[in-house]
């Protein structure tokens, strides 16, 4: 369905990015991936799949940075089709006690990174009146939970910015949607799983069983090959009037 496109997905090196350019991959799509720590073995499993793969490691903190991959993948592969927004972190502490250098890191790499992919990429896909943009919010871009006053800011931000974008390009083939994923097992929510057994004493599958217990009612992970199967939906024929949405996939977060 996807070949003769090109996926570019921020963060891909791990977790739900990766998952998702292994997902447009399976369709045909050539994946430029991004991302911090080791990129040669993603870099493999994605070759693997049959398709053209390049990385450029660009930090999404560092809007120079984030030009030169975005010239980068044009020049390797003529240009972006499919944008994915999904490098993000997380920082949990009260808003008194939230280290400042951590809310403008936050800000800077879950929100305002996109606005810098999205304004690079919209030219080549207004040109060829096909795109996609896709942005991975979070059941936090919808509703909020205390301690995450900056991950909260910022998803909430990416689901206006995802609006916004969609009706500006309202008229053309390209379409702008986020999707809101509840708890996905990836290192971001391992770390969550290690400190809250660490602070009440007990096991990380406790651990794991009180997180879920507090917000997801399915009392299931959200799995990362879920998300894939929703990208590659939004990239469908079928999707081409799906515009402007923030897709839950929450296992019921936000249905409370
Ligand atoms: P992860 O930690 O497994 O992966 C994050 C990816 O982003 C990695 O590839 C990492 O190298 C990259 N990254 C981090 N900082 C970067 C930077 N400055 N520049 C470039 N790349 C950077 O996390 P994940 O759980 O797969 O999260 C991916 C996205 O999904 C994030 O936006 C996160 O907020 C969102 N999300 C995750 C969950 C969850 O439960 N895991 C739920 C909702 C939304």
């Amino acid at each position: 369905m996807l070949k003769g496109k090109t996926a570019l997905v921020t963060g891909s090196t791990s977790g739900i990015g990766l998952a998702i350019a292994k997902a447009l991959a399976q369709q045909g799509a050539r994946i430029v991936l991004n991302g911090f720590g080791d990129a040669e073995a993603p870099r493999k499993e994605i070759e693997a799949l049959g398709v053209d793969v390049a990385y450029h490691g660009a930090d999404m903190s560092q809007p120079q940075q984030i030009e030169e991959m975005m010239t980068f993948a044009a020049f390797r592969f003529g240009r972006v089709d499919i944008l994915v927004n999904n490098a993000g972190i997380q920082h949990v502490a009260k808003i008194e006690e939230f280290p400042v250098e951590r809310w403008d890191a936050i800000i800077a790499i879950n929100l305002t990174s996109a606005f810098h992919t999205t304004r690079l990429a919209i030219p080549a896909m207004r040109e060829a009146n096909w795109g996609r943009v896709i942005n991975i919010a979070s059941a936090h871009g919808l509703v909020a939970s205390a301690q995450k006053s900056a991950y909260v800011a910022a998803k909430h931000g990416i689901v206006g910015f995802t609006k916004s974008a969609a009706l500006e390009l309202a008229t053309t083939g390209v379409t702008s949607n986020a999707i809101c994923p509840g708890w996905v097992l990836t290192p971001l929510v391992q770390k969550q799983i290690d400190a809250r057994a660490k602070r009440d004493g007990i096991s990380l599958a406790e651990a794991q069983v009180e997180l879920l217990g507090e917000k997801q009612p399915s009392l299931q992970f959200t799995t990362v090959e879920q998300l894939g199967g929703l990208a590659v939906f939004l990239c469908s024929p079928a999707a081409d009037q799906v515009r402007g949405v923030a897709w839950q996939m929450d296992g019921g977060w936000t249905a409370q």
